[in-house]
């Protein structure tokens, strides 16, 4: 039988049985222990081959056999192979990617299931109120009751994301204790607190009752949707009630989110509204976590998986609906290492194989999504707003060229702000970036503080008194003085701590808080400001995209986009679309209820017309016209892109390879190549980089060019000892 394992190569190993057990007595899709070389690895059968180019004596037999059920059913093996040939990845690598890391070293898939409940002493502190106990300790407690007889931890994890610290008190008191139970047992529907009461279902505008009758209407059928609506529109609202009517059918839901939109508040919001098991996997979540959250998934006692990118390989028996919120986010898209897939694309992949609906929500569709609208492959359902919501927002232009600017705020942007704060509005101000300044100058010389390992600035962190690298990670202390003439430094440029700072100059009296990835590394960071915002004891938000996801603040009536023009003159091709959706997402956190928002967006080019078609037509008018010039220009969505980057020590050695590598393709007719080119960051991290894009109008030329291509690349990558890395559908081709 034909075995992968988890290892960069594009092949498969023929094994024999252990003794005693036919080929067949082990299904395809089960964890095997094999013999690689000297070493053992875990491995996954992915055929029954009755011919083996080896010869039957030169055939090492199976270890053990770990899975008595196979862990992938034959649905999601399908979508694992299509991944491995669609993104010419190794599928022993993408199976890796789709497991949690246990069961990747072996653990068992169905073992028992980590529990909690409270003891007869928990019940009784309960009943005599003893005991003042921190309110996270409390809330686990309530919860413990309400789930009796037990939950799992994944339960646990789902609805409260740090809660180890608070278990670990409870049970040093003698009032909860964990236990294991069979996971089917532990995380059945019968453990699960039962719906809330209070939880009122509204009825639904007239928009959205026809996008769930057309979404329900499609039963167990492929058909994609794209429900486009402004933010606060009622799209989770559509969701909810179409995963309701497809788990009252007895299916189960996949909800893809990105990274940064799956806060505490949509968990508590999908689980109090479903009730039933579900399961939440995310980045930031323990190893046991998430093998408790597959298990839960794959035994059927999770009916809804809700997770980012890597949850679209979520084993979900009897799956019914498939939900990508925000879908146009490029965290959907894995970027660095491993399988570069789109776990939008491949959530419509599976939804296709197993013949079932999906819906794709966005504000901004990716233009991707649109060109499939436009050739009648998608549905479009739309959520114009509602009559008891405000009227969209007022976008204006601030020209800074006419202005007075005071540490990047013009004159227009500091009055507006003031006028707000009187008005009892909350302001939102956006900066796409983090830090202190992103330049340290010398006043004197003109040295600029350079990043050792990469081409690039170090940002300045006043906070952390440090310089630090935003592609390579390194840090060094802020130097008070040139590190060349010995003259004084300053921070040339904004940041959001500089902005912070200076808003707290202009307005000190009005609460502040700052929202990005460092102020908020973590979901407790995260949900804590997000929380204070929501509560209006912040007034100000000042913060990097990470304000621009999944979050309503209702109260924010004024939103200021400080530096819109580092989209505007990119030679990324996507550099445009990703503003206009940047801006339009940031534009809908304004709008207060019943009062029209107001957005400001500061530039130097307010004649740009990426700007103007902006604001005249809004995203869809933005989206017609640069889609034509993506037509003219033939580049994605009407032709397929693939890239091969490379990296190598020196600086020729990466563009040597690449420029071997195309010396090396195979004729096609109907596939250029357009390089080798250094990157446009060629250092980065001490290694140089460089790349060759791939360019077809079609995609089956292309993918049979890869193909042809792909093994003489490896051999060649070998020769030149360079890093290689194919990205199918890249997002960033700079
Ligand atoms: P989106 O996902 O498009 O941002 P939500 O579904 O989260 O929008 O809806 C925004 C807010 O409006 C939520 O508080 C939600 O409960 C409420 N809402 C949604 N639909 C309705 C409706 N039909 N009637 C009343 N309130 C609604
Ligand atoms: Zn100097
Ligand atoms: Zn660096």
């Amino acid at each position: 039988m034909r075995v992968v394992i988890d290892a960069p190569l594009r092949l498969s190993f023929d094994y024999l049985p252990p003794a005693g057990m036919a080929g067949h007595d082990i299904p395809i899709g089960s964890r095997v222990r094999v013999p690689v070389g000297r070493r053992e690895a875990i491995g996954v059968v992915v055929e029954h081959a009755a011919h083996s180019s080896v010869s039957p004596a030169a055939l090492k037999m199976v270890h053990e056999v770990i899975d008595t059920a196979p862990l992938f059913d034959a649905s999601l093996m399908q979508l694992l192979r299509w991944t491995a040939d669609y993104y010419h990845h190794p599928l022993g690598e993408v199976i890796a990617a789709a497991l949690p890391k246990a069961l990747r070293q072996g653990a068992s898939a169905t073992a028992l299931a980590e529990c909690w409940r409270v003891t007869s002493a928990g019940q009784q502190a309960i009943a005599d109120g003893a005991g003042r106990r921190a309110p996270k300790q409390q809330a686990l407690l309530a919860f413990l009751v309400a789930a009796a007889p037990a939950a799992s931890s994944a339960q646990v994890a789902a609805r409260f994301p740090q809660w180890r610290d608070a278990a670990r008190a409870l049970r040093q008191r003698g009032w909860i204790e964990c236990l294991e139970l069979a996971g089917a047992e532990a995380a059945g529907p019968s453990a699960l607190p039962p719906r809330d009461a209070a939880e009122p279902r509204p009825a639904l505008s007239e928009a959205q009752g026809a996008a769930v009758a057309a979404i329900a209407a499609i039963g167990l059928d492929y058909a994609a949707f794209v429900l486009q609506g402004a933010t606060g529109s009622g799209k989770t609202e559509v969701y909810l009630q179409c995963a309701e009517l497809t788990i009252a059918r007895g299916r189960s839901v996949l909800a893809l989110v990105p990274e940064i939109g799956l806060t505490p508040q949509l968990v508590d919001r999908f689980r109090r509204r479903l009730g039933v098991g579900m399961a939440v996997l995310h980045s930031g979540m323990s190893d046991a976590e998430r093998l408790a959250a597959w298990r839960a998934a794959r035994l059927g006692s999770a009916r809804v998986v809700l997770g980012t990118r890597s949850a679209v390989f979520a084993p979900l028996p009897d799956l019914g609906l498939i939900v990508v919120d925000e879908e146009h986010d490029s965290s959907f898209k894995q970027q660095d290492g491993g399988c570069r897939y789109s776990a939008r694309d491949l959530a419509v992949v599976r939804a296709q194989q197993n013949r079932l609906p999906i819906v794709l929500g966005s504000a901004t569709p990716a233009f991707e999504t649109l060109h499939n609208l436009d050739r009648g492959r998608y549905r479009a359902l739309g959520l114009p707003r509602r009559a008891d919501q405000s009227e969209a927002p007022r976008l204006a232009l601030v020209d800074l060229r006419a202005h007075a600017a005071h540490h990047g705020l013009s004159t227009p942007v500091i009055d507006a702000i003031r006028r707000h704060l009187a008005a009892r509005g909350q302001v939102l101000v956006f900066i796409n970036r983090r830090g202190y300044a992103p330049t340290l100058l010398c006043t004197a010389c003109g040295w600029i503080a350079p990043c050792r390992a990469c081409d690039a600035r170090l940002t300045v962190h006043r906070s952390g008194g440090q310089l630090r690298c935003h592609h390579c990670g390194a840090a060094e202390a802020l130097p008070a003085h040139c590190l060349r003439c010995g003259f004084a430094v300053k921070p040339v440029g904004q940041g959001t701590e500089r902005v912070e700072e200076t808003l707290r100059e202009l307005f000190p009296l009005e609460p502040l808080i700052r929202l990005d990835r460092d102020s908020a590394p973590r979901a407790r960071e995260l949900e804590s400001i997000v929380h204070s915002v929501l509560s209006g004891a912040a007034r100000i938000v000042v913060g990097t995209q990470m304000i621009t996801k999944g979050h309503h603040f209702p109260g924010v009536s004024l939103v200021v986009v400080l530096n819109a023009d580092q989209g505007l003159f990119s030679t990324d091709f996507r550099a445009a679309e990703r503003l206009a959706q940047t801006i339009v997402q940031v534009a809908g956190r304004a709008g207060r209820e019943r009062t029209r928002g107001e957005v400001l967006i500061q530039t130097e080019y307010p004649e740009h017309p990426l700007l103007q078609r902006l604001l005249a037509g809004g995203y869809e008018g933005f989206a017609g016209a640069a889609l034509a010039e993506r037509a003219a220009a033939r580049w994605p969505p009407f032709g397929r892109l693939a890239l091969l980057r490379a990296s190598s020590p020196s600086s020729q050695g990466a563009l040597d390879f690449l420029a071997a590598a195309r010396a090396r393709a195979p004729a096609a007719p109907l596939v250029r190549l357009l390089g080798p080119v250094a990157a446009a960051m060629a250092r980065r991290a001490g290694r140089q980089y460089a790349q060759l894009l791939i360019e077809s109008a079609e995609r089956g030329p292309l993918h049979r060019f890869i193909d042809d291509w792909l093994p003489q690349v490896q051999d060649l990558a070998r020769t030149h000892r360079v890093r290689y890395a194919l990205d199918v559908d890249p997002l960033d081709i700079q």
